[in-house]
C-alpha cells in the first residue's frame, strides 16, 4: 500500500480558552488518528496576532493534558514559522501568481457595491496597481474550480473567480494570512487527513488552491457540524461560551462523543475518562457524524447562562 501514513492534527487559535465547540474538534480529529493508526499533531495558530490573547495558549494545552489529549510531537507555533510563510511567499511571486493591492476595505465595498452588489473583490489591482498607489497587501489571482470530496459533509465544489475572488495571502499589515499559514504548515508536517469544523469549510477550496499553487499534495477533509448554541450562533468568547476547563473531563468528553453520533454507551456514564477514551479509539466511526453543518450544544455547555 503506498499510501503515505496518517497524520492527522488539532490547530486552536489561542484567542481564549478551549470551549465545547473547539473540544469537538480535537476530539473527532484526535479520534480519527487513533482509529487509523496515525500520528496527531497539535498547532498553535498564534499568527493572527491581534486576536492572540496572551497566555491562551498555554491555557489551551494544559486543559488538552487534563481532557487526556497525546500528540506524538512537539506542538508548532505558527509565530515561530514566518520564514516559512515569507519562502512560499516568495515562490507565488516569483511564479507571478500574486499582485500587489492599493485598495482600501472601503474602497473595495464601494466598487463591488457598485459594480454588482457583490461582496468580492473587485479586480482594481489585478493589472497593475493605480498610479501613485502603494502595495496595501498581497493578493492570489483567483481561477479555476475546486472540486473535493468531504468525508462528512460530501462532493463540494467552488468556483474560484465568482465565488471568492483574488484573496489575500499577505495583509496590509505585513501579517501572512491565516489561509497561506495553514497550507505551508500542513504541509512541512505531512498531514494527510485534516478533521476540524464546519466553520472552515469555505476556507477549503483556497487553500486547495494554494496546494496546487505550491506543489503539495492536498489531504483528505472532514468537516464536522459546527456546535451553535440555542440562538444558532457558532460558541465563541462574544457568545460567552463556558471554557470545557470548568468541567468534569469525563462528562465533558462523553458529551463530544454525543455530539459527533459515536452514541457512548449509558453505562460509560460512571467510567473513569482512560476508560471513556478507550472506548471511543476503539468504536469511532466517522460515517456516525451527522451529515450537518452545525448542531446545538447539549444545555450545560452553550455556556450561555455561564
Ligand atoms: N485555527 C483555526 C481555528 O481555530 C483552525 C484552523 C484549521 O483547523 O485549519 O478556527
Amino acid at each position: 500500500d503506498a499510501s503515505p501514513p496518517y497524520v492527522g492534527r488539532f490547530a486552536p487559535s489561542p484567542s481564549g480558552p478551549l470551549h465545547f465547540g473547539s473540544l469537538v474538534a480535537a476530539v473527532g480529529s484526535f479520534l480519527d488518528a487513533r482509529a487509523r493508526r496515525g500520528q496527531w499533531l497539535l498547532r498553535i495558530e498564534d499568527v493572527d496576532t491581534p486576536r492572540t490573547v496572551p497566555g491562551a495558549a498555554q491555557d489551551i494545552i494544559a486543559t488538552l493534558e487534563r481532557f487526556g489529549f497525546e500528540w506524538d510531537f512537539e506542538p508548532v507555533w505558527q509565530s515561530a514559522r514566518l520564514d516559512a510563510y515569507r519562502d512560499a511567499f516568495e515562490r507565488l511571486k516569483a511564479a507571478g501568481h500574486v499582485f500587489p493591492c492599493a485598495c482600501t476595505r472601503r474602497e473595495m465595498a464601494d466598487s463591488a457595491l457598485a459594480r454588482d452588489g457583490s461582496r468580492l473583490y473587485p479586480g482594481t489591482c489585478r493589472n497593475g496597481l493605480p498610479p501613485g498607489r502603494s502595495a496595501h497587501a498581497w493578493r492570489v489571482r483567483a481561477q479555476g474550480r475546486i472540486v473535493f470530496a468531504d468525508r462528512i459533509q460530501g462532493r463540494q465544489e467552488e468556483d474560484l473567480a465568482t465565488e471568492v475572488g483574488d484573496y489575500v495571502v499577505l495583509r496590509g499589515d505585513g501579517q501572512f494570512a491565516y489561509q497561506l499559514a495553514v497550507v505551508v504548515d500542513d504541509a512541512a508536517a505531512g498531514v494527510t487527513d485534516i478533521v476540524r469544523g464546519a466553520d472552515l469549510l469555505g476556507s477549503t477550496g483556497r487553500q486547495i488552491h494554494l496546494q496546487h499553487l505550491l506543489g503539495y499534495p492536498t489531504p483528505a477533509y472532514a468537516h464536522l457540524p459546527v456546535v451553535v448554541n440555542a440562538a444558532g450562533e457558532k460558541l465563541s468568547k462574544q457568545t460567552l461560551a463556558a471554557p470545557v476547563a470548568a468541567l468534569s473531563p469525563a462528562r465533558a468528553l462523553l458529551a463530544a462523543l454525543a455530539f459527533l453520533g459515536q452514541n457512548p454507551p449509558p453505562a460509560l456514564g460512571h467510567a473513569s475518562l482512560r476508560e471513556i477514551w478507550k472506548w471511543a479509539a476503539a468504536h469511532w466511526s466517522l460515517a456516525d457524524v451527522p451529515r450537518r453543518l452545525q448542531a446545538e450544544a447539549p444545555d450545560t455547555f452553550s455556556g450561555l447562562a455561564r
